[in-house]
């Protein structure tokens, strides 16, 4: 058996897959994809130790600090998939989409977030037709054009700077009045002369033809229509943590996040089996209330430490 499985590949599982080996614990690291969300984001400037670095980057350098201490107590099964979670007594199991199945002391997850779907009239239709979720997959096929970016987050913000190096202008739409980005992000985008704002605006419906032809949204405060034209929607609205295989098995919150014991983020199991969960979650998959690179890493840290002394005391 196993000393521990982790899963996940991004900040969170890459730093826990190093901390492991170190301690050398007897690790599985089951990574779907390697680098995790800030993947797409073309300059990270608050990775700590580096003051600009592309999240292609980040990805490489994250998987090859893990390669590093790969092949003595840790193995890196990639790709695959965990598909199903279930704590026994004396043991975890997590199976694969492969169909492979792991045995372990204990379980770190670390399975971070996907972006959320507008869930509007049309936002189906035209998705890769004039919307899309990825600035940096496709802002550079709206040069020249008017676009609007749905959301009032960091990411968000990130989106309408990279989309000004090429769009005619760039819309804001935020569903209330202020906006949860840094504020020196929010000042930096706002200052530019082809950005917009709409605020208090909740989208209402994605008209188009072949193509994206206008944004409709309704003002929450006065409930009057309106219609943007347009030939771009970004869509940035929040995260869904990859979680939906983990909730027979664990306790989550009603978005979906694994609820964790923010001193060592063990992880709770969801109904009293009578004895004490084997699973400890970190990074953007669990309830904590700050989602970052760093925060992700350094939460993955502290469970890793609380995961071995478990395993050495039991
Ligand atoms: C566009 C964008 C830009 C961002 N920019 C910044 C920034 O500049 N600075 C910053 O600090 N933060 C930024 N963030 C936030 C940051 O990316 C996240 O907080 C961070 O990635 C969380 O790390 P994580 O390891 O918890 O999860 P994730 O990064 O989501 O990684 C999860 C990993 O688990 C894998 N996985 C998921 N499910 C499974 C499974 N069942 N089996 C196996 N593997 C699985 C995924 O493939 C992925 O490798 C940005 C986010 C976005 C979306």
């Amino acid at each position: 058996m196993l000393d521990l499985i982790i899963v996940g590949g991004g900040p969170a599982g890459a730093s826990a897959g190093v901390y492991a080996a170190r301690k050398r614990l007897e690790t599985v690291l089951v990574v779907h994809e390697w680098g995790g969300q800030s993947t797409v984001s073309d300059n990270i400037q608050n990775w700590i130790g580096s003051p600009k670095i592309s999240g292609q980057q980040l990805a490489e350098n994250l998987r090859k600090h893990v390669e590093s201490y790969a092949g003595d107590s840790l193995s890196v099964v990639f790709p695959d998939t965990a598909v199903a979670l279930k704590q026994e007594n004396d043991k975890v199991t997590v199976t694969l989409a492969s169909g492979k199945k792991y045995e372990a002391r204990a379980v770190l997850i670390t399975a971070g977030a996907t972006r959320r779907k507008l869930q509007i009239p049309g936002a189906e239709e035209y998705e890769q037709k004039g919307l899309t979720y990825c600035a940096t997959c496709d802002g550079p096929l709206f040069e020249g054009k008017d676009v609007a970016v749905i959301g009032g987050g960091n990411a968000a913000f990130e989106t309408a700077a990279q989309l000004l190096a090429y769009c005619k202008t760039v819309t804001l739409v935020n569903r209330s009045e202020t906006f949860r980005a840094d504020e020196i992000t929010v000042r930096a985008v706002l200052s530019h002369p082809n950005v917009r704002v709409i605020k208090n605006a909740a989208p209402t419906a994605v008209t188009g033809e072949k193509f994206v032809t206008g944004l409709k949204w309704k003002d929450v405060k006065t409930g009057a229509e309106e219609t943007l034209s347009l030939e771009g929607i970004f869509v940035e609205i929040g995260l869904l943590p990859n979680t939906s295989w983990l909730k027979d098995s664990l306790v989550l919150n009603k978005i979906g996040q694994i609820v964790v014991d923010p001193l060592t983020q063990r992880a709770a199991i969801s109904d009293d089996k009578g004895f004490p969960s084997r699973v400890w979650a970190a990074g953007d998959c669990t309830d904590g209330k700050y989602h970052q690179n760093n925060i992700a890493a350094g939460d993955a840290v502290k469970a890793l430490e609380d995961i071995y002394l478990f395993i050495k005391s039991s």
